[in-house]
Formats: structure tokens, sequence, C-alpha cells
């Protein structure tokens, strides 16, 4: 069996480490690459539009949960052991990779984002694990696992943009999505209920991970100008609905242009080329 697979895991209270948003001359002083374009943000038009979404709390009551909160932890630990496997049983063969670079970009943005995180996100040890797949994706395996593709952060067009992707995940962690879901599934074996209220669920959960996390994101300095724009180029109902989540977190709020600090630069360029080098057939 593969070792314990996860990248660098931080001691439970050290992603919340406080940090303060980042500002100008921190972007400034980090060499600050501007991404241009995507300064956006957003007025008062959308704001009557936003009202309903911004007005969720994320104190508010979880879906319904049989799960214990140390289940969750197991179930992380779990499917984080089985990954693999999951993903040859879709087909794919992408493994689990340890990268200090990346890694260590990665827990940097999560620290600003969980700093600002409820008080219920304490009861997680969260750890970023890195995929060696080529296609953009991030998952979150309940617990605190969190893992994201070297193709999320070789596409990302920004920090912010993978700040925005983190804190979705986060953000089904603290609400304990994964059991609320397994939850509603066992109930629904034994009712027989349809599928499409599971999607349905699904949907929710997509909903407030999208409502609660871009607000933390943008809480901590984050711009989701990229994400919005991607979203409103896939014309369906639901990808026009997410934009505007995302618009909402920002409404209001002045941000600073998307930027890509050096840092960020760097570990993109260095996913690429880890890529191209599995590409290869290195
Ligand atoms: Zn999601």
């Amino acid at each position: 069996m593969r070792s314990r697979p996860v990248g660098k895991i931080p001691s439970p209270g050290e992603l919340f480490l406080s940090r303060p948003p980042r500002t100008v001359s921190e972007r400034v002083k980090s060499k600050v690459f501007f991404a241009g374009v995507l300064a956006v943000i957003i007025t008062a038009p959308l704001m009557g539009q936003c009202k309903d979404i911004n007005s969720r709390s994320m104190a508010e009551e979880t879906a319904f949960n049989q799960f214990t909160l140390d289940e969750d932890r197991l179930q992380g630990e779990y499917a984080s052991l089985g990954f693999e496997t999951m993903l040859r049983q879709g087909g794919k063969s992408a493994r689990r990779i340890y990268d200090k670079a990346i890694t260590d970009q990665l827990v940097e943005i999560s620290r600003r984002i969980l700093a600002l995180a409820p008080e219920s996100a304490r009861s997680f040890k969260f750890s970023i694990g890195l995929v060696d797949d080529s296609e953009p994706n991030a998952f979150q395996l309940g617990g605190g696992v969190i893992l994201v593709t070297l193709g999320e952060i070789a596409e990302a067009p920004s920090e912010d943009f993978v700040a925005m992707v983190l804190a979705h995940e986060f953000c089904h962690t603290i609400r304990r999505h994964r059991t609320a879901f397994l939850t509603r599934l066992k109930l629904a074996v034994t009712a027989r209920a349809v599928d499409a209220r599971l999607a349905a669920l699904h949907d929710e959960f997509e909903q407030e991970a999208d409502i609660f996390g871009s607000r933390l994101a943008v809480a901590a300095g984050y711009n989701p100008g990229s994400v919005i724009a991607r979203f409103r180029e896939k014309k369906s109902k639901n990808w026009q609905l997410r934009a505007t989540i995302f618009e909402c977190a920002a409404a209001g709020k002045s941000l600073e242009p998307e930027a890509m600090s050096f840092d960020f630069f760097a570990i993109r360029e260095h996913a690429r080329k880890l890529l191209a080098a599995k590409g290869s057939g290195k």
C-alpha cells in the first residue's frame, strides 16, 4: 500500500493562524504580475439581485446529518486512502503526488481564507494534497481532506482563481456536505426515493459552497473576476446562476484587480512542467 499520500499537513491549528487580507503594498512587494482585464467589479444594479444570496449566513443550520464529526474525519481518511482506486474505477490512473513548492503555496492561500472561516471550521484538520492529473479539478473528501489536480494549478488564470476553488471546497467540508449526502443516500435506499432528489441535494450543496466560499475568499482579499468570466462563458442556466453568486460576493466591495504574485506564477509554471514530463512518459 502506498504510504500516506497527503502533502504537507499543517497541525490542526496551523492553518488558522490569522492572516490579514492581502494589501496592495504586499502585492507590489511580491513582484506582482497583473493579469489585467479582469479587474471587474460589479455594482449597484446587482445589489437587489444579491439580497437573498447575501442574506445567507454560514451560521445557519447545516443539512440533516446522522454522522458524527469523527465520522466526517474518518470518511476523509478512508476516501483519501482509496482515492487512486476510486480514480481507476472512473477510468483514470492519476496518482497522488507530493510537491513542496505547490503545496506550500496552496497552504498559504488556504491560511488566508481559513483565518476568516467560522468557529465551526476548527473542528476539521485541513490538509491539501495534489493529484497528477491534467484535468482541472478539486475535491474535498470529508473531514478536511482537500485534493487539487496539477491541471487546476496549471490552467488557473490567477492566484485568485485558485483561492475561489479552495474556498468552495473548504465550505463543503465545514458544512459537512459529504456526510449529509451519505445520510440522505442511506435513507433514500430504504425509502426508495428517486435519484432526482439526490441530484437536487447535490445542486443545493454546490450552491452553498459557492455562496459561502466566494464570500470567504473575497473577505480574504481575492477577486472572483476570472471565475465569473469563466462561468459566464458557459451558457447554461446553472453556470449563469453560479456566476451571479460570485458577483454577489463581490458586490459593493472594492477589490484589487486580480494579480499573479511571483510565487504563484512560479508554481503554475512548475505544475505545467510536471504535467509535460508526465505526458512525455518520463
Ligand atoms: Zn463543489
